[in-house]
C-alpha cells in the first residue's frame, strides 16, 4: 500500500497519520508526523487523523440529511404556489374571455364591475407586473441551476472506482513495460560481457598457442613474451603461468640463474593457486631441488605422487 507511506525525501516510508483538509494547502494531502511539523506546520488544526475522520463524515451526513429535508419542503411549497398561480391565471383568462362575451351581449354594467382589470392592462401596469414576476422567477431559476451545477461538479470530484482501477492498471502496465525494457537491457549487457569474455579467452588462447609454437622453434624469449601477454589479459590463466615457469628454467636464458628460479617458483605458485596438478607440483619441486631445498622439494614430490 504505497499511498499510505510518506514519499517526501528524508521522511519517505514514515507512516501516514491522516489527511490535511486545508483547501489552500499545496502539499500532498496525506501527512506523516514529520510532514505535520514541516509542510503543514502553519495549519496543523486542519490536519485530521484517520480516527477523527469518521466523526467529521458523520457530521457532514447530518448536515446533508437536514438540508435535504429543507430542500424537499421548499420544493413542495414552490409546487403548490405555482399550481395556485397557474390556476389564478387560467381563471383570469376565463374572466377576460367572459368580458368579450359580455361586451357582445351589451352587458355593460357587468363589464363595468370589472373595469379595473382592463384599466390596469390598458395602463400597462398589469403587463409590467407580470414582466417583473417573470424576471424574479428567472433569477430564482438561475440560482437553482447554479446549485445543481455545483452539486454535479462536487460529485465529479470524487474519483470513481473505475478511474482508480484504470490508474492502477496503467501503473502495472508501465511497470511491466519498464521491467521488460530493463530485462532487455540486462540481457544486452550480459551478452556484451559474454562477448568480451569470449574475445578475451580467444585472445589468451591465441597468445598461448603462439607461445607454444615459438617454444617448439626454440624461440624461448619470444615464447615467454607471448605467455606474458596471455597472463596480462587473464591473470588467472594457469596454463600460461605453468608454461612460463617451465620455460624459465629449461631455456637457461638468464645469466643469473637464481633470479630465474625465483621467477619460475612464482609462476608455478600462481598456477598452483588456481589448480593443483601433479605436474605443477613436480615442476616446483624440481626448482626447489636446484636451490638445494631438498626437504620442501621431497614434500612436494610426494604430494604430486599422491595426486597421480
Ligand atoms: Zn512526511
Ligand atoms: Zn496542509
Amino acid at each position: 500500500m504505497d499511498i499510505f507511506k510518506c514519499k517526501y525525501i528524508t521522511h519517505e516510508n514514515e507512516e501516514i497519520m491522516g489527511f490535511c483538509l486545508n483547501q489552500n494547502c499545496q502539499n500532498t494531502t496525506q501527512y506523516c508526523y514529520k510532514c505535520l511539523t514541516t509542510t503543514h506546520s502553519d495549519h496543523q488544526k486542519d490536519c485530521i487523523r484517520f480516527s477523527e475522520m469518521n466523526q467529521y463524515i458523520h457530521e457532514f451526513i447530518q448536515i446533508y440529511h437536514q438540508s435535504t429535508k429543507q430542500f424537499k419542503e421548499i420544493s413542495k411549497s414552490l409546487q403548490l404556489c405555482f399550481e395556485q398561480i397557474l390556476k389564478i391565471k387560467e381563471q383570469d383568462v376565463k374572466n377576460l374571455e367572459k368580458m368579450i362575451q359580455q361586451l357582445q351581449n351589451k352587458e355593460y354594467l357587468v363589464v363595468k364591475s370589472q373595469i379595473n382589470i382592463i384599466k390596469k392592462m390598458f395602463t400597462k401596469e398589469k403587463e409590467n407586473q407580470i414582466q417583473k414576476q417573470i424576471i424574479y422567477l428567472n433569477e430564482i431559476l438561475v440560482t437553482i441551476k447554479n446549485m445543481v451545477t455545483d452539486l454535479t461538479q462536487s460529485s465529479n470530484e470524487r474519483i470513481s472506482d473505475d478511474e482508480i482501477k484504470n490508474e492502477i492498471k496503467n501503473d502495472i502496465k508501465n511497470e511491466i513495460k519498464n521491467e521488460i525494457k530493463n530485462k532487455i537491457k540486462i540481457k544486452e549487457l550480459q551478452d556484451e560481457i559474454q562477448d568480451k569474455k569470449e574475445q578475451k579467452i580467444i585472445e589468451c588462447e591465441r597468445f598461448f598457442n603462439e607461445g607454444q609454437a615459438l617454444q617448439s622453434l626454440n624461440k624461448y624469449e619470444e615464447a615467454i613474451e607471448c605467455y606474458d601477454k596471455a597472463i596480462a589479459i587473464n591473470p588467472n590463466y594457469d596454463v600460461a603461468w605453468n608454461s612460463k615457469g617451465k620455460l624459465l628454467y629449461y631455456s637457461g636464458l638468464a645469466l643469473h640463474k637464481l633470479e630465474i628460479y625465483k621467477d619460475a617458483i612464482q609462476c608455478f605458485d600462481k598456477a598452483l593457486n588456481i589448480q593443483i596438478t601433479p605436474d605443477r607440483l613436480k615442476n616446483k619441486a624440481y626448482i626447489l631441488l636446484q636451490l638445494g631445498m631438498t626437504l620442501e622439494a621431497r614434500q612436494l614430490y610426494l604430494a604430486a605422487l599422491e595426486k597421480e
